[in-house]
């Protein structure tokens, strides 16, 4: 789909609301939250989406937001808009210029909280589907790399932020973790968290990693101050090296450097390569398996109706003020 037979897509109130139910970002049945009746979805010319939920009960007749318990419910933007900028970012297309042309969206704050929202999306989804890479037989290749050296922060002290990673070059799998240091007291866990026991870590000489060997793995260096390949073993790291350039390059466009953000940004980098050959169907599903709405969702939510009931705990970037602190470790992705 281009952004032309999106726009075709949704050219009717109509037309955006089906998109919505199709795609499950929308319910398509709604109980009401104060008389627990069934609704009825309703042309209504006054609210923004052209639509909303209908009490059919007779003493009730309440009229309930279209977004009520979905996540579009945080946002002004128009639904039509908010798919718009989804599928902007899903392409990597999402500059300030391309989202004001295309979306109409003027303040570059509600930008950023989208693309913030969007990142925070691919680290729960990558949080909710974790999984270990290597294995006997198999060769992980690991590094930890400085990724907060500001140029223009000259001047004023910046506390590096190391990001430990991990890759396997034959499955194209790989994982990235921001750590408080380097010591093997924090990456022996971490190896052992991400990288199945039986696989051949490759590491350089870096003292904390003298254990691995008999930490259930076996273990190759490599003496980055001799060669980049073992002449002996053919033990390498470049493959997880290039996943730090690439993982830089993007952190540097984007211009993010604190811990916080970086992990976000490190997820979604983690995401592209897993999601990158088909990105905005994967980002919507996700979105639906991340919010899921229907009547469950709503009957819950009836103590403050204004309020939708978040079914994450991670969303920290929730475009307006729905923010729940996170716990940062980042699952291993998959290259497809
Ligand atoms: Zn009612």
């Amino acid at each position: 789909m281009n952004l032309g037979l999106l726009e075709t897509t949704l050219n009717s109130t109509e037309a955006v609301v089906e998109f919505c139910q199709e795609r499950s970002l929308l319910p398509t049945s709604v109980a009401c939250p104060k008389c627990q009746t069934h609704c009825q979805l309703k042309k209504r010319e006054q609210v923004k989406d052209g639509f909303a939920w209908r009490c059919r009960n007779s003493r009730c007749r309440s009229w309930i937001s279209l977004r009520h318990g979905t996540f579009f419910m945080a946002s002004k933007l128009t639904i039509k808009v908010i798919i718009k900028l989804i599928y902007l970012w899903a392409f990597e297309m999402a500059t300030e210029n391309n989202v004001r042309r295309e979306c109409g969206i003027s303040s570059s704050h509600t930008i950023t909280d989208w693309k913030n929202f969007l990142r925070d999306v691919c680290l729960d989804y990558l949080r909710r589907h974790p999984r270990q890479i290597g294995g006997p037989g198999h060769t992980v290749e690991i590094d930890e790399s400085v990724f907060n050296r500001r140029k223009h922060n000259v001047g004023r002290l910046v506390e590096p932020i190391w990001v430990f990673g991990g890759y396997d070059p034959a499955e194209k799998e790989g994982f990235l973790v921001t750590v408080p240091n380097r010591n093997a007291e924090t990456l022996l866990p971490i190896i052992k968290k991400y990288i199945l026991p039986g696989t051949t870590v490759v590491s350089d000489c870096w003292r904390a990693y003298n254990r691995v060997g008999s930490e259930g793995f076996s273990h190759l260096t490599v003496n980055h101050s001799l060669h980049f390949v073992d002449p002996i073993t053919k033990a390498t790291t470049n493959h997880v090296e290039r996943m730090w350039k690439e993982a830089k390059q993007r952190n540097k466009r984007e211009c993010g450097t604190n811990r916080e953000l970086l992990e976000t940004y490190l997820s979604e980098f983690m995401w592209r390569q897993k999601f990158g050959h088909n990105p905005f169907v994967s980002i919507i599903n996700q979105i639906a398996e991340g919010y899921p709405v229907g009547k469950e969702l709503l009957s819950t939510s009836s103590e403050n109706p204004l309020l939708p009931t978040l079914p994450l705990q991670s969303v920290e970037n929730l475009p307006v003020e729905l923010k729940i602190n996170i716990d940062c470790s980042l699952p291993p992705f998959k290259h497809y």
